[in-house]
């Protein structure tokens, strides 16, 4: 579709579902995102489907306004937010390089202009010990079971004196084959996710010493392994979600927070956040609340009225690019936001 409204499009060397569509040339240069991927088991309970229609809606949109000499424009196709954090290999790859601004809208039961996220390390932990009858000879066993309930007693019981938005989540993905051997393997995989990169550190380095002490206390072997990237937290740029603000006032869309630190979850656009200057706002496609991850959620993204909201929400991102390559001023202040620290 980018092709037929005259985009060249290239493939992002080893990421098969990844794509940069590209228009124009020179500055500035404006990226828009289009996420795509499901969630495993539910489908599509994030809507992502909408965030990429709405994407490449508004880049068909720009790409027909902008004059080939006055800008660039890309359209770039990020797989993996719910997996790996294919961002984060996409900001690595040196692909935001040149880009002076990127944005894309999430849907939600809210319209919010500034959302904060979390960062986000997912860890898949090993203990390793000795089987045996779990009645004829259970002493000469080593239970890892026993060292993974410890650790989840360990993480519980260290949440009390945990910073503010620290979240420490686990699940046992093994606990053992059968009641009567002792089991001498056990994996969990656990989600680490702080309010800002100091704080992320700080908590893996909690976290693997309580690993580290319950394998200790239980005569086991244990592996940490980190799976996929690293998720940042978001960096907000204020500059750019005033000139967001200007066009829902324009189009008269009711605006339900300016700015929340509330209810956060966590997304690899932290990663380009920190990159170049970042929008991501939602648009509510709801008018009663509606958590994402959710049958509900994905019935609701699954209506005439959340399709809707790809016109809508191409229209805003297109009326802010269309800003952005106008004025060199307010492109200049997102920068300026862009270098002022916040964590
Ligand atoms: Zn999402």
């Amino acid at each position: 579709m980018l092709k037929a409204h005259g985009f060249s499009i290239k493939d992002i060397g080893g990421l098969p579902t990844a794509f940069i569509a590209t228009y124009g040339k020179g500055r500035p240069h404006i990226a828009l995102l289009a996420e795509y991927d499901a969630l495993e088991g539910i489908g599509h309970a994030c809507g992502h489907h909408l965030i990429a229609a709405t994407s490449v809606l508004a880049g068909i949109g720009i790409a027909r306004a902008l004059r080939p000499s006055n800008g660039k424009l890309s359209v770039i196709g990020c797989p993996a937010e719910e997996t790996i954090g294919a961002k984060a290999l996409l900001v690595k790859k040196g692909l935001f390089r040149d880009v002076d601004a990127a944005m894309m809208i999430h849907p939600s039961d809210k319209t919010e202009i500034v959302k904060l996220s979390l960062s986000l390390s997912r860890l898949g932990i090993t203990f390793n010990g000795v089987s045996s009858h779990a009645s004829a000879n259970p002493w000469k066993g080593r239970s890892a079971l026993a060292g993974m309930l410890s650790l989840f007693q360990a993480v519980d019981t260290n949440r009390i004196t945990m910073a503010d938005g620290n979240r420490i989540n686990g699940i046992i993905k093994q606990g053992g084959a059968a009641a009567n051997v002792i089991p001498n393997t056990t994996e969990a995989e656990f989600f680490i996710r702080a309010a800002d990169i100091g704080s992320h550190n700080a908590l893996l380095k909690r976290f693997s010493t309580m690993v580290r002490g319950t394998a200790g206390a239980f005569g086991l072997g244990y592996a940490i392994k980190h799976k996929g990237n690293v998720y940042y937290p978001l960096k907000p740029n204020f500059a750019f979600a005033r000139v967001f603000e200007t066009q829902l006032k324009k189009m008269r869309i009711k605006v339900d927070n300016f700015f929340t630190d509330k209810e956060l979850g966590s997304s690899d656009i932290g990663n380009v956040s920190h990159a170049v200057p970042t929008l991501h706002p939602t648009l509510a496609i709801s008018d009663a609340p509606c958590p994402a991850h959710s049958e509900a959620f994905k019935k609701q993204a699954n209506t005439p009225g959340a399709y809707r909201t790809i016109k809508t929400g191409a229209a805003l991102l297109a009326l802010t690019a269309i800003d952005l390559y106008k004025s060199r001023i307010l492109l200049s202040e997102l920068k300026k936001d862009h270098y002022i620290k916040y964590s």
